[in-house]
């Protein structure tokens, strides 16, 4: 299978040279309006590029309110910290995540708490969730879910649509009304995905996407909170840039804020890719159906898009028949200049989250000994075009 694979891939990218899992493209205005930001000097926090770019984010998502970030990161720490995350509370999350999930909920002082992803999207699963909490949860007379044993909140759920396909959101907005908890999507890695033909990242109160260099766009370094409700949006704005009142000389500031704004260089790089971005989906989802083509009659499974949805297939991946024949692929594709990647290790098994409450991972178990990432960069590009 391994030696099949170098060549398949070989092909579909047409080189000899090594081959990265994800690579930035740069296919269009790029370098004109990164170019203008220098020309105009505007390269910091002050430039139209950042509105702009905020505004193609809602037309193209249909959130009411987007709000740019330095990075995914600090994009999800502010919906966790809108979504009123303080310290002590529990957050609801996947352990097969990237650990920047956790850390944004951890540096808002929480607690993850870990239950077991659907075999359908590879995201949270509502089942589980819902049975998680029957469990270990009871609703107080305020209506708000705490642990039946530490008393502590259930302040917030956040699902991860893993490697863009996304979650089982109807669901997980059922189980997340029945006990009144904050939805909150990590769609770090899910520009591009729709569910229902609804972007994700806007079925909770707050979404958070991720810009950096291995994503589907990047900006280099950022992220973009997607709020649910306009208002939400003008607080996120304002606590995002040190909540400084509007004044044309003064400076007075009316909460602790945070400096998490995009600067306009970035910004401007965004514009020019959200140009591309239609192109660059349907060249990667052209690239998952070769994929798919190839891995037919193998014991080897590919991983496609949920039926209820529509995925930017962020990076393909496919489920290997145990964890030997998965050491086997990722140590020869590798040797021989072809990128591949096991999936992350489950957040439990880190120290920092060693000790976090967490349900049965059944399948999130047998996901992490199986999955190997296949390179995925857009095919078709003329890389220096500009
Ligand atoms: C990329 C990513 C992030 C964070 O994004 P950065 O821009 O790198 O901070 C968060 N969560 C997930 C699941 C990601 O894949």
């Amino acid at each position: 299978m391994q030696k099949k694979l170098v060549k398949f891939v070989r092909e579909l990218y047409q080189t000899e040279k090594f081959i990265p899992l994800h690579a930035p493209t740069f296919g269009g205005n790029e370098r004109k309006y990164v170019n203008d930001t220098l020309d105009s000097t505007f390269v910091s926090s002050v430039g139209k590029y950042v509105d702009q770019f905020e505004h193609h984010i809602e037309a193209y998502t249909g959130t009411s309110k987007a709000v740019a970030t330095v990075n995914g990161t600090a994009a999800l720490q502010t919906a966790l910290y809108m979504a009123g995350v303080k310290s002590g509370d529990l957050v609801i999350t996947q352990a097969l995540t990237f650990v920047a999930t956790c850390n944004a909920l951890y540096h808002m002082g929480a607690e993850p708490v870990f239950v077991d992803v659907s075999s359908i999207s590879m995201g949270l699963c509502p089942r589980a969730l819902d049975i998680y909490l029957e469990e270990n949860a009871f609703v107080n007379n305020d209506g708000i879910s705490q642990h039946k044993v530490t008393q502590q909140v259930f302040r917030a759920v956040v699902p991860m649509h893993t490697f863009g396909h996304p979650v089982e959101l109807d669901e997980l907005v059922a189980v997340c009304a029945k006990w009144n908890i904050l939805l909150v999507e990590d769609a770090a890695e899910s520009l591009g995905s729709f569910y229902k033909g609804q972007h994700t990242g806007t079925f909770g109160a707050f979404g958070a996407i991720s810009f950096n260099g291995n994503k589907v766009i990047t900006t280099g370094g950022g992220g973009m909170v997607l709020c649910k409700i306009y208002d939400d949006g003008m607080r996120t704005k304002h606590i995002t840039t040190t909540a400084k009142v509007p004044h044309p000389y003064e400076f007075f500031h009316d909460e602790a804020g945070f400096n998490f704004r995009l600067p306009n260089l970035n910004a401007a790089l965004g514009c020019a890719q959200m140009e591309v971005l239609p192109m660059f989906l349907s060249q990667k989802r052209a690239l998952a159906t070769h994929y798919k083509t190839f891995f037919e009659n193998s014991d080897f499974q590919f991983v496609e898009e949920p039926e209820y949805g529509h995925s930017n297939y962020w990076l393909n991946s496919v489920i290997c028949p145990d964890e030997a024949s998965r050491e086997t692929l990722i140590k020869e594709t590798n040797a021989n200049g072809v990128m591949t990647r096991p999936i992350w290790k489950m957040m439990h098994r880190l120290p920092m989250f060693e000790k976090a409450f967490r349900g049965s991972l059944k399948n999130s178990e047998f996901i992490e000994a199986r999955l190997v990432n296949l390179p995925s960069s857009p095919i078709g590009v003329d890389k220096n075009a500009t």
